[in-house]
């Protein structure tokens, strides 16, 4: 096993990575920020290094930092977690240039999968269902691109090759609107991302996001730990997922499932990752690929017992998958609510000192946060502080749990949006199931 990892994250993820890595028996270094010095990760860590000022770009995104802290402490390997430079081709090579483990896939992998027009070109060859589009980037012919879009059938939606956050892309419904929207996302995905490829798909009017967890081991074995939904969103951001799928059948995920599995040898895919698709009237529309353990990774873990960060450990350590498909049973449901310090009318992040704090409890409960009473909530990261999990038999006995877990869960002296789970765990569609991406925006009164 690995003798010392170093955690370059903050926050919930964080903490839920120390605490694999004292179950595995592993010695933990986080390295924080001036601002963090209070995480529970950071009192509860063997050892810990402040590697800058409260900015990001100073600490958590700053690579030679991170990897001098790495050096100090003799660290072996390094979590990078989500977000920050979880997803940073340059810091996985930095990482194993500099003579430690990349706790995730290799640099080529990252890069392959961060360019999309990459990624869906490595996908279809790969057998994994896209959504029909324009098959690589789009280029300056614009008699091409009208012949492409008709092909297509509008609506179309251009894209950014190397977009992300819900960022870079534009809408079109007609011919009329193609030229300049094709111009106006170049330029902004030039400026935003640094990379002016856009490519074209078919626009889904009314899909639902459901994914599908993967490991591998880099040896040639790999399995999917079925899907999960996460339809509940607000601008792009997920707010509430739960696995497996309404009405996803046993069927119809083995046979995505298996096509996941089956790219992940092909690519020579190392740990854990997600293969996002757009759900459609029973059809899987591959979207992207994210190369690393993503926020909503404990519903999978519910009803599979898998946990899915020991598993990242151990395939670093290069031990080969200790469980194969056929040891993967799922059972009963899981629902996952993010807690944010965010005003629940106006999402206005809403940072702060929490005064009293209460969590909830019981059979089926999983509460992930670093919060505690006393806790300040600083003002320069993401504003989720945690993440409520209720686990039942039944979707309906999850959802029964989440409503009595929501009312016992106390956090006071900040904003959050536990009257907006509230909500959504009362609103009736989502009890029938099955929802789509809009639907939250539109009972918001959004769109
Ligand atoms: P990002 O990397 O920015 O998250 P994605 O490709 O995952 O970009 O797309 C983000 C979201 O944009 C999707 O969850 C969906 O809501 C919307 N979207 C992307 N592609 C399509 C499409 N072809 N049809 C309809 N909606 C889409």
């Amino acid at each position: 096993m690995l003798d010392k990892v170093l955690i370059a994250n903050r926050g919930e993820i964080a903490l839920r990575i120390l605490r694999a890595c004292k179950e595995l028996g592993i010695k933990t270094v986080a390295v924080h920020s001036t601002a963090d010095k209070n995480l529970k990760h950071v009192l509860l860590a063997d050892e810990s290094i402040c590697i800058g000022k409260a900015s990001a770009t100073e600490s958590y995104l700053n690579i030679p930092r991170i990897i001098a802290a790495a050096e100090v402490t003799n660290s072996i390997a390094i979590h990078p977690g989500y977000g920050f430079l979880a997803e940073n081709a340059d810091f996985a090579e930095a990482v194993e240039k500099s003579g430690f483990i990349f706790i995730g896939p290799t640099a080529e992998t990252i890069n392959l999968m961060g360019d999309k027009v990459s990624a869906i070109n490595a996908m279809k060859k790969a057998g994994v269902p896209c959504v029909p589009g324009s098959d690589g980037p789009l280029t300056e012919d614009n008699e091409r691109n009208k012949t492409i879009a008709k092909r297509i059938g509008y609506p179309i939606i251009v894209k950014a090759a190397g977009g992300g956050g819900g960022r870079g892309m534009r809408v079109v419904r007609n011919e009329g609107e193609l030229i300049k929207a094709i111009e106006t996302t170049q330029a902004e995905a030039g400026a935003a991302f640094g990379n002016p490829t856009v490519y074209m798909e078919k626009f889904l009017e009314n899909p639902r996001h459901v994914e599908i967890q993967v490991l591998a081991d880099g040896q040639g074995n790999a399995i999917h730990l079925g899907e999960r939904d996460c339809s509940m969103q607000r601008r792009h951001q997920k707010v509430v997922e739960e696995a497996p799928a309404p009405g996803v059948s046993e069927q119809m995920r083995n046979k995505i499932g298996d096509r996941c599995r089956r790219a992940c040898i092909e690519i020579g895919y190392r740990g854990a990752g997600t293969f996002e698709f757009l759900y459609e009237n029973g059809e899987f529309y591959f979207i992207e690929m994210n190369t690393r353990i993503q926020v909503e990774h404990p519903v999978s873990e519910m009803i599979t017992g898998v946990d899915l960060i020991k598993e990242q450990l151990r395939i670093a350590a290069g031990q080969p998958l200790s469980i194969d498909q056929s040891q993967i049973q799922i059972r009963g449901h899981a629902i996952e609510c993010r807690i944010n310090a965010e005003d629940p009318q106006t999402f206005v992040p809403s940072p702060g000192k929490i005064d009293m704090f209460h969590s909830p409890g019981g059979l089926g409960v999983r509460w992930d946060s670093h919060i505690y009473a006393g806790y300040t909530v600083p003002p320069y990261y993401d504003s989720m502080i945690g993440k409520l999990i209720t686990y039942g038999e039944s979707r309906d006995e999850a959802i029964a749990r989440m409503r009595h877990a929501l009312d016992e869960l106390v956090i006071d002296g900040i904003k959050t949006n536990i009257p907006l789970q509230r909500r959504i765990m009362a609103d009736e569609n989502f009890f029938a199931g099955g929802t789509n991406i809009h639907y939250l925006e539109k009972k918001l009164g959004m769109a």
